[in-house]
């Protein structure tokens, strides 16, 4: 059976194979450890093992998560509704998930009202997936300039599932050219199952849960 760090540094390799292929330098790739899956016991082993990004689907879950270990950064990727705001801020240091203009609104005010000094992401349906939530990749550049009061750092999407990673490939190439346009810092794409191509593809964070712990000896 393999041991949590066993999988990290198998994650972590990966990472750094996909970053070499590409000719890019590795620390300009955050692994957010996805954990929703998992418990406080295993955020806690994977942060003295080194690492210091967590992301989290459910404000119900991962809110408590957050608060019990607010020295990390918490990502909160899930999606988000406007009524959650405040909860998620007050624990979250980043927000993945910003798909709407109300949305954006509410996220812009209470920052505001909170003195939160986070990061916001937008995101992109670029497949166009109908049941997927996120602004059409169309659509994005209007979006961003029609954001008042609410600066914005990056794009994140999800590919749709597919065993073959490659099938994500044009997916996360067309995020990339929608980030270069706009000039934004971050590229929040890669799973489990195609992390490797996000990183080839430019990625600055990639959201990883089941390649770390699948086959662990849950606490
Ligand atoms: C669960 C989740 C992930 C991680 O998925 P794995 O396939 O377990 O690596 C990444 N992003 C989002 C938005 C998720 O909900």
């Amino acid at each position: 059976m393999p041991s949590l760090a066993e999988n990290l540094s198998s994650v972590r390799s990966r990472i750094a194979a996909a970053c070499r292929r590409a000719g890019r330098d590795p620390s300009g790739v955050t692994l957010v450890a996805v954990t929703k899956t998992v418990g406080l016991e295993e955020v806690r082993t994977l942060r003295d093992l080194g690492v210091r990004d967590f992301g989290e689907n459910r404000v119900q879950d991962g809110l408590p998560k957050a608060l019990a270990l607010p020295e990390a950064r918490w990502h909160f990727i899930g999606s988000l509704q406007r009524n959650k705001v405040r909860k998620v801020l007050s624990g979250f240091h980043v927000v993945h998930s910003v798909d709407s203009a109300e949305l954006a609104a509410q996220v812009a005010r209470v920052a505001e009202e909170a003195t939160w000094h986070g990061e916001v992401l937008l995101e992109v349906n670029v497949a166009g997936e109908a049941q997927k939530g996120g602004i059409p990749a169309a659509e994005v550049e209007a979006f961003v300039r029609g954001l008042k009061g609410l600066a914005v750092s990056g794009l994140m999407t999800m590919a749709p599932l597919d065993p073959d990673p490659e099938k994500a490939r044009p997916v996360f190439r067309r995020l990339r050219e929608l980030q270069g346009s706009l000039g934004l810092r971050h590229l929040s794409m890669g799973m489990s199952q195609d992390f490797e191509v996000a990183v080839e593809e430019g990625a600055t964070m990639v959201r990883v849960g089941t390649a770390l712990f699948e086959g662990i000896d849950k606490v």
